[in-house]
């Protein structure tokens, strides 16, 4: 059994924690974010060795040291294979550039991947330790459906999504309305900033003191962790492991959760040479790492890729950790983190939505490759970074779409003129029956409500 990992917190005001206390305290208590005190090491022979793997083997290889002690091989083995049962594509598009695909889970998002493991994980950890736990999340869109769809019947768990109806897309709505069970949908009669206020006045509320609530939200490490494997997963399929071949990875980047895998790949040894972050017209971070001056961006910008409208990204703190700096729970940066190394290791750039659409178009004309906006986004910015870097131009690069086009058919009918076909993920939506709950946006009736459906033992 390799040495238990602990998870520190950046505001390191609070002994480091197991991942379970971690999991389940989700922030830590000094209201920083917790990050692993060491990154296992994964040998050339390791990557080579998973090469050709299904995507549950490198999952298992992945995570297992960062489990140890908290989850024995045959649990954590058996939550891999349960959660990784969809197909992860790595498409070739031109040269030696690639595309890989995280639009097959079931709500066809990239945050698929790690709120199925989150989920699992937490449930085990409730069995062990008995009773019940309450996941409260307010959505405003994608969040929500991929909470309540990854722990859609995970025992011990239930799940209450807080959504404000004017908001949402049919299609979001139905996504979550539809799957019932231990999952209860709520339409808040008001905005997504009342949604949230509830939620996070149920969570200091004493009265609420004998339900278990827990939330579920991109801070949590549960979120985080699995958001490495697909990088390990892409370089064993891709590169030559044994020559330590180099490559490329761009993350289309809002909230930068994603993004931070690929730098835990990279800690792990993955020879990762750069990794390009490309944002929508939201820049503080390309601007950051430019001028070394932090200044978040309030309101949000409003783009096309409406998942990255992220003006102050939450897991900024963790990235300016990991390069020696400290960022405080309100965005303040106390300590400057080593910009030189940040800009060895990372390229970000802006890309605007003239620019995104521009490459959804060029990307189906040229290569007949359909990309949805966010992935546009990284695509135009692996572009830029390539043709900015000729010692780079020839490398092995892999850029993430992190949605499935046929989310977004409004955008691509009018860019390129086709509509996506439909992956049986969100297919037959409009025949499934919907059932949600209706609440004013006050909390006293919420909390009423909490108290009748989950106090009663
Ligand atoms: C959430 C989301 C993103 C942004 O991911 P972060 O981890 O917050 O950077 C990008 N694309 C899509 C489709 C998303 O749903």
């Amino acid at each position: 059994m390799p040495d238990l990992i602990r998870y520190y917190s950046t505001n390191r005001n609070v002994p480091p924690a197991t991942l379970a206390e971690a999991l389940l305290q989700g922030q830590a208590a000094d209201r920083g974010l917790f990050l692993p005190e060491r990154f296992p090491q994964l040998t050339a022979a390791d990557l080579k060795s998973l090469a050709g793997r299904p995507y549950c083997d490198v999952a298992f290889a992945v995570l297992r040291p960062y489990a140890a002690g908290v989850f024995d091989d045959a649990t954590l083995r058996a939550l891999c294979n349960d959660a990784y049962d969809f197909d992860v594509p790595l498409e070739h598009v031109t040269g030696r550039r690639h595309l890989l695909r995280l639009d097959r889970g079931p709500t066809a998002s990239f945050k698929d991947f790690a709120a199925r493991m989150m989920a699992r994980w937490m449930s085990v950890l409730m069995r062990q330790q008995g009773g019940e736990l309450v996941i409260l999340t307010a959505t405003s869109g994608d969040t929500g459906s991929a909470v309540a769809h990854a722990y859609c019947g995970v025992e011990r768990v239930r799940v209450v999504v807080l959504f404000p109806p004017a908001e949402v897309s049919d299609r979001q709505r139905k996504q979550m309305t539809t799957i019932g069970g231990n999952v209860t949908t709520i339409a808040v009669d008001g905005q997504f900033d009342d949604c949230q206020a509830m939620v996070k006045q149920a969570f200091a509320d004493p009265a609420l003191a004998r339900i278990r609530l827990s939330s579920a939200n991109s801070i949590n490490i549960g979120r985080l962790l699995p958001q490495s494997v697909y990088y390990v997963y892409a370089y064993a399929n891709l590169a030559d492991a044994a020559a330590r071949e180099p490559v490329v990875i761009c993350v289309p980047s809002g909230n930068f959760g994603d993004m931070m895998g690929a730098v835990i790949a990279q800690r792990m040894g993955v020879p990762i040479d750069r990794i390009v972050i490309a944002t929508n017209a939201n820049d503080e971070v390309p601007n950051y790492l430019r001028t070394g001056q932090y200044r978040k961006i309030s309101p949000s910008r409003v783009c096309i890729s409406n998942a990255m409208n992220v003006g102050h990204p939450s897991n900024l703190a963790r990235l300016v950790d990991v390069y020696g700096g400290w960022m405080d729970e309100t965005g303040f940066v106390r300590q400057p983190p080593d910009l030189g190394r940040m800009r060895r290791d990372l390229y970000a750039v802006s890309i605007p939505d003239a620019e995104t659409r521009a490459t959804i178009k060029d990307a189906y004309q040229r290569h007949g490759v359909i990309l949805e906006p966010h992935g546009a986004v990284g695509w135009a910015g692996l572009t830029r970074f390539l043709s900015d870097s000729p010692e780079s131009a020839d490398h092995l690069a892999v850029c993430v779409e992190t949605a499935h086009p046929a989310k977004f058919p409004e955008e691509i009918q009018a860019t390129i003129g086709v509509s996506p076909a439909v992956p049986p993920s969100l297919a037959g939506l409009e025949q499934r029956r919907e059932t949600y709950e209706r609440m004013p946006a006050r909390y006293e009736p919420f909390r009423d409500w909490l108290l009748a459906r989950f106090a009663q033992s």
